[in-house]
């Protein structure tokens, strides 16, 4: 089918029909791997006009067939990945695929940031994103403005205050204690002022099948494909997307400085995946959704964090307003602290005590010694991370066996003892 053709179909039959052309994989139904590190030219001249265009000198004119030149500019499965995902982020008319999350991220922020220039972002980020921007970046003379996620007033502050905001970074729900950010808001009150920053969503935790931030006004969706993108947690993989092309024009250039382009291997492996992910992440998301809700309770647990359990009417509006389903991740908070949170990982037998999130197989970590352990005490704190907390990340096993697992491996928790009264 045509991208025309596929334009009204839905997002999963979209993604096994349009964006590759059998026939130019000598007729193979599902696409090849192009591993070629250069491309022969079919004639001096285009090779001319292909370097014209990659360096951006020129543009492309529509239908225009570009040769290829060398595979850290471009390569055939980048190109094939970059249509075929499309179809599955809604409003999104570009993409790009990186060598991890990072390098997506990283790339994003070096595209539209310089020295001199603030950014505005939620807190808590990703480990290494907070890293980046709170110490790496900050050594570039990249002032970062920190908001706690959930506090809509203090982001709409922040980014109207802020002087040189050229970039506002959300991640929701928050990685671990899954407090959801307005994106619709935020999305807001970066257009009220001129010139208006970049929105930028790492939309890891929900997407792509759960939540679409262009719809609610991101202009750069971002994406670890190594969590429910790639979903066997056996590849690395980031992609950042727009819903304006030429917004994606400067990381495109970056991207061939820096040669983080996702390799030929990587990119086949990733798609394919990409017709599945919606199957996984709708089973995921129900097994967690009954783990979850069974766990709230728990004599040894004081808090379950998940979007369906949310006690704030806000966080729940924000919630019902901007996801389709609440996901796969939810974090327990256990009363006995780090001691209770150790003994608890120990014990599981089924979940394996991992990092990472979005596979098929079920992973539970204690955020604040590992993914989280950057994080100052003030940090932690201001972020809501506590040492009884673990994040798990619920696979496709029979969610009957998780929930006998993590019940089995609460018995085995040393409880506080109780205050002397
Ligand atoms: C894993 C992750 C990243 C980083 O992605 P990599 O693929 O490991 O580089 C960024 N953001 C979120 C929310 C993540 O979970």
């Amino acid at each position: 089918m045509s991208q025309q053709e596929t334009k009204h179909v839905h997002p999963e039959t979209a993604v096994l029909t349009s964006g590759f052309d059998p026939s130019l994989s000598v007729g193979s139904a599902r696409p090849a791997v192009f591993r070629s590190s250069t491309y022969v030219f079919s004639s001096p001249e285009a090779a001319e006009r292909a370097f014209d265009v990659a360096t951006g000198r020129k543009s492309a004119v529509s239908g225009e067939h570009v040769d290829l030149i060398y595979a850290r500019i471009n390569h055939p499965n980048a190109q094939i990945l970059e249509e075929q995902i499309l179809a599955l982020e809604p409003g999104a008319a570009s993409a790009l695929v990186f060598n991890s999350g990072m390098a997506a991220i990283m790339t994003a922020l070096m595209a539209y940031l310089r020295p001199g220039d603030a950014i505005v972002h939620t807190s808590p980020l990703y480990g290494g994103t907070e890293h980046l921007v709170e110490e790496y970046l900050k050594e570039w003379g990249i002032h970062a403005v920190e908001v706690r996620a959930g506090d809509q007033e203090a982001l709409d502050r922040a980014i109207r205050e802020t002087l040189r905001v050229k970039v506002v970074f959300i991640e929701t729900p928050a990685n671990p204690t899954l407090v959801m950010t307005d994106l619709r808001a935020a999305a807001e009150s970066a257009a009220s002022i001129s010139p208006k920053p970049v929105v930028m969503v790492d939309n890891t935790f929900l997407g792509p099948a759960f939540q679409h931030p262009f719809v609610h006004g991101a202009d750069l969706v971002l994406y670890s494909a190594t969590k429910y993108l790639g979903g066997f947690s056996d590849i690395i993989g980031g992609v950042a997307l727009a819903k304006d092309p030429a917004m994606l024009a400067p990381l495109r250039s970056l991207r061939v400085l820096f040669g983080n382009i996702m390799q030929p291997d990587e990119c086949w492996i990733l798609d394919s995946r990409l017709p599945t992910v919606t199957l996984r992440m709708n089973r995921q998301s129900k097994s967690a959704q009954r783990i979850a809700e069974a766990l709230d309770g728990n004599p040894a647990i004081a808090r379950v964090l998940y979007p369906t359990l949310l006690e704030d009417a806000e966080q729940s509006r924000i919630f019902h307003s901007q996801c389709d389903f609440p996901g796969a991740m939810f974090t327990i908070e256990l009363k006995g602290g780090k001691q209770a949170a150790f003994d608890f990982l120990r014990a599981l037998k089924i979940a394996r005590n991992a990092v990472s999130l979005g596979g098929v197989e079920t992973l539970a970590c204690h955020p604040l010694t590992t993914t989280h352990s950057g994080f100052s005490a003030e940090e932690s704190a201001f972020a809501g991370i506590t040492d009884g907390m673990v994040r798990v990340s619920i696979g496709i096993e029979d969610w009957r066996d998780l929930l006998a697992d993590f019940e089995q491996a609460l018995k085995a928790v040393h409880l506080p003892p109780r205050s002397a009264s």
